[in-house]
């Protein structure tokens, strides 16, 4: 009998909707099966430890990197860690948003102590065009996956959604898809997953791009942290002012209403949305209301956590920080 913990990779672009559909998953089958997740974040900024919780979930989180070639020494320790110490029914890996997914699944194999099931990969319909051709990464996700999920098809017409399917059916023809409003998906189909995993073979230029994806497609990663409350209006403005090259934006706001607010930046278009307990000083509390405690990867635990966190990820921005940085903090409420 395979004995294994499963692993399922849930990959997708950058603000395609990842996860939303885990904390969907999380919902329904939190409270019934022992799940364990790995999140990946290339930024710096832990989100979602601050904000998913649940019973019978335990959480690590990788940040500063890519889960598919700068962190594998990080994801495969955190792995064992769970397995040896948690005991998971099942290991959910959400790759960063720039990941390679076929790479991630060909790093796991080898790992040996924990077995591969489905790699699903979330497409945003309504932001797909735009960013699969800005990047390597964007157009090869979906090259090798068991499963698509086609985000947000309520906001489109046919005719877009068929032109992501002959995208997808290039690479996987016939390959197994779900459409989601809202990143919604039966776990049933998700988990209930009994075949053979999917046979990866990467050509030596794949693998060779691999190491160097980050570069190559000069995504570009930087962080704002900042201590003192800052004006609504005034943060709004700078998102809006952001040009297209800004993929994500995700993190914490503290505002001069007191709130932290969540923002949330897909390609230009954004909401901040107001959530409870996110406050660095908030985490002991958070952490004592888990089942099992949410934990972060070890090295990453000293670093204190500012009331505003965003992490901004694009292509080719790391030279706009510091004016992204002068214009929020001419934010700060003096
Ligand atoms: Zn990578």
């Amino acid at each position: 009998m395979d004995t294994l913990v499963p692993v399922t990779i849930i990959a997708g672009f950058l603000g395609s909707g990842k996860t939303t559909l885990i904390n969907h998953l999380l919902t329904e089958v939190g409270g019934k099966q022992r799940l364990a997740i790995v999140k990946n974040e290339i930024g710096d900024v832990s989100v979602d430890s601050r904000i998913i919780r649940g019973k019978n979930i335990v959480m690590k989180e990788l940040l500063n990197g890519c889960v598919c070639c700068t962190l594998v020494g990080g994801l495969e320790e955190s792995l064992k860690e769970l397995v040896e110490t948690v005991k998971p029914e099942r290991i959910i890996v959400e790759a960063s948003g720039a990941a390679n997914p076929a790479i991630l699944a060909v790093n796991i194999d080898r790992f040996g102590f924990v077995k591969r099931d489905l790699i699903v990969v979330v497409i945003d319909v309504v932001n797909f065009e735009g960013y699969r051709d800005k990047t390597m990464v964007g157009r090869l996700q979906h090259k090798f996956t068991d499963l698509v999920v086609l985000n947000r098809v309520g906001e489109v017409s046919e005719e877009v959604i068929d032109r992501v399917l002959d995208d997808v059916y290039e690479f996987r023809p016939g390959i197994p898809v779900i459409r989601s409003e809202t990143g919604r998906v039966d776990p049933q189909i998700l988990f209930g997953f009994t075949g053979k995993s999917t046979e990866i073979t990467l050509t030596d230029d794949e693998i060779k791009h691999s190491h160097h994806h980050l570069e190559q497609d000069r995504i570009e990663v930087f962080s704002f942290r900042q201590d003192r409350p800052l004006d609504t209006s005034c943060v709004e403005r700078v998102l809006n002012s952001l040009s297209e090259n800004y993929l994500r934006v995700k993190g914490f706001v503290w505002c001069n209403d007191g709130s932290y607010y969540l923002v949330n930046f897909v390609c230009g278009r954004w909401e901040m949305e107001r959530v409870e307990d996110s406050s660095g000083a908030d985490m002991d509390s958070f952490e004592a209301r888990a089942d099992f405690p949410l934990q972060s990867a070890s090295d990453q635990t000293t670093r204190s956590v500012s009331k505003t966190e965003l992490a901004f990820i694009g292509i080719g921005i790391g030279t706009g920080k510091r004016v992204i940085e002068k214009r929020l903090n001419t934010c700060c409420l003096k």
